[in-house]
């Protein structure tokens, strides 16, 4: 399902001395089945607009649809829109809190009063998303795992209640080189869900590089540039001038093609790899 915003604003803590405009007239279209990359500063919007996705947060002016669903003040059937977006936010291996692996997983579907072997098949479906084996992890206690095997069994647990969107902050964030790639190459796998509608919030263009096919590029709570990567990419000075730089192998490529021709395919960089 498409997310399409209009002209969105949000202000938090409206008419106090504290108002702050986190959003200002947001446009945006983001395909659906696309693996969606949202990059900008810190405190350029990102987390206020993820928010909006599930209705956690609504528009306070223009017009924000999830699939068929206006998300808006009146919005009332917001579980079936939280249904349909799973959200993993930061550091989301904290919300852990099962004695195993499976029943951790299995928490969020066990709300849908599904047959037990429902339940299981989901569970089992989710851990091989990320990479990780049932066998291996069920009987575990999530606290025995690495952190980055935590971090995964977190995502299961959101990919177990079956989203069509599945929306991550940061979800490299505070782990070490090994664990960060192997995230990273679990986002890249659930590509093969391809019913499935991936949004990504990174301060990291280089993370973003390997697995976005579109880009949404935040500042000072606007989407000031969207589409393609590869032709986000090419616009090295616009993305310096809100503070983004071009991860190393990207910037040679861009110098380089200021001087062959023809140029240099950014895909072969951002190709999967
Ligand atoms: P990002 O995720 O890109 O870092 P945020 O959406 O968190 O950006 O923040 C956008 C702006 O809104 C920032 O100026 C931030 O300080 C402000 N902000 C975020 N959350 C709140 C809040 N709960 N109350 C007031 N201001 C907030």
């Amino acid at each position: 399902m498409d997310i399409v915003a209009k002209n969105v604003s949000y202000t938090y803590s409206e008419g106090t001395p504290f108002e702050k405009r986190a959003l200002n007239n947001v446009n945006f279209r983001i395909p659906s089945a696309s693996f969606t990359g949202i990059i900008g500063h810190t405190g350029s919007g990102k987390s206020t607009l993820i928010q909006h996705f599930n209705g956690l947060l609504r528009p306070m002016s223009g017009m924000l649809k999830v699939g068929d669903v206006t998300v808006s003040a009146s919005l009332k059937n917001v579980s079936e829109l939280r249904r349909q977006v799973g959200m993993v936010f930061q550091y989301p291996e904290h919300q852990l809190f099962e004695e195993t692996v499976a029943k951790d997983v299995a928490f969020g579907p066990r709300q849908f009063a599904l047959a037990e072997r429902e339940v299981e098949e989901r569970v089992r479906d989710a851990l091989s998303l990320v990479g990780l084996e049932y066998d291996q992890v069920a009987e575990m206690s999530p606290f025995q795992l690495s952190g980055g095997q935590m971090r995964r069994v977190a995502i299961a647990g959101v990919l177990a209640m079956r989203p069509k969107v599945l929306v991550l902050d940061e979800p490299t964030a505070g782990l070490d080189p090994q664990g960060k790639e192997d995230i990273l190459q679990t986002i890249v796998d659930l590509k093969r869900t391809e019913s499935l509608t991936v949004i990504c919030v990174s301060h990291s263009m280089e993370d973003v590089a390997r697995y976005a096919d579109h880009l949404l590029v935040m500042h000072q709570g606007t989407v000031v540039m969207e589409g393609d990567p590869i032709a986000v990419f090419q616009k090295r000075d616009q993305l310096q001038s809100y503070g983004l730089d071009l991860p190393p192998v990207l910037d040679w490529v861009h110098r380089l093609n200021a001087f062959v021709e023809p140029q240099i395919p950014y895909a072969l960089y951002t190709a999967e790899q």
